[in-house]
């Protein structure tokens, strides 16, 4: 079960994470975009990591939605708004609940990731993060309806995802920047499906 110091916890975590992969985040931008995904992710969770430290919350719904319009106001470009919505959405999911399990943590995932699609209009196979994403929420139900734990189905989850990030590497991108180089955006795997998979392996380490 996870509950709001289970979520704070992830959130730290991750600006960890994409701190530590700052450079490597980067690179990934480079190849197909603008060299920002690094900083754009460290900056924008650095910020909503103080969060916590900052003000005493007593529910998951608004500390989430701090958090989302936290990365919403201090990233630019296409991640901040993306990201800012699937921590919106996710709290918006989780509303009224203190202790989140499996079935809970698995809608809030997809409310989230309905957001990512309201705002970008990724379709599977585009490049995206959603290509991450998408396999990752599939692989979240099977899991639970095999009768998995929240701890078994985010580690399915975050499995499917890097998959799924993988298999961006031969796509040719159809949204966002990298889909202004057409065929010259394949052959390099796309930073945001990167930085998605490394969310959820944050969350298997964590929200369980
Ligand atoms: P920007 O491209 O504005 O510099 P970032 O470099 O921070 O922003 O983020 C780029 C990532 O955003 C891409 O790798 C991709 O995964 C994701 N992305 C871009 N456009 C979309 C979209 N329309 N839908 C989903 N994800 C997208
Ligand atoms: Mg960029
Ligand atoms: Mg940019």
């Amino acid at each position: 079960m996870a509950n709001l110091q289970s979520f704070a916890a992830w959130i730290g975590d991750y600006a960890g994470v994409v701190a530590e992969q700052a450079d490597y985040l980067t690179d990934l931008d480079r190849a197909i975009g603008d060299a920002d995904h690094g900083s754009n992710m460290q900056r924008g969770m650095a910020r909503a990591a103080r969060l916590a430290d900052e003000e005493e919350f007593t529910a998951i719904d608004a500390y989430l939605k701090k958090v989302g319009m936290s990365l919403v106001s201090n990233v630019g470009g296409a991640s901040g708004p993306l990201y800012g919505t699937f921590f919106l959405r996710m709290g918006g999911a989780l509303a009224g609940v203190e202790e989140a399990g499996a079935e809970e943590v698995g809608a809030a995932l997809r409310a989230g990731v309905e957001g990512i699609l309201a705002r970008g209009k990724a379709e599977v196979g585009d490049k995206t993060m959603y290509d991450a994403w998408s396999p990752a929420l599939d692989a979240f139900d099977a899991a639970v309806g095999a009768g998995g734990d929240l701890a078994g189905a985010l580690a399915a989850a975050a499995e499917a995802a890097a998959k799924g990030r993988d298999g961006t590497e031969d796509l040719v991108a159809r949204k966002g920047r990298a889909s202004y180089l057409g065929e010259r955006s394949r052959g390099h795997i796309d930073p945001g499906a990167t930085s998605s998979t490394m969310l959820l392996e944050s969350a298997a380490r964590t929200l369980a």
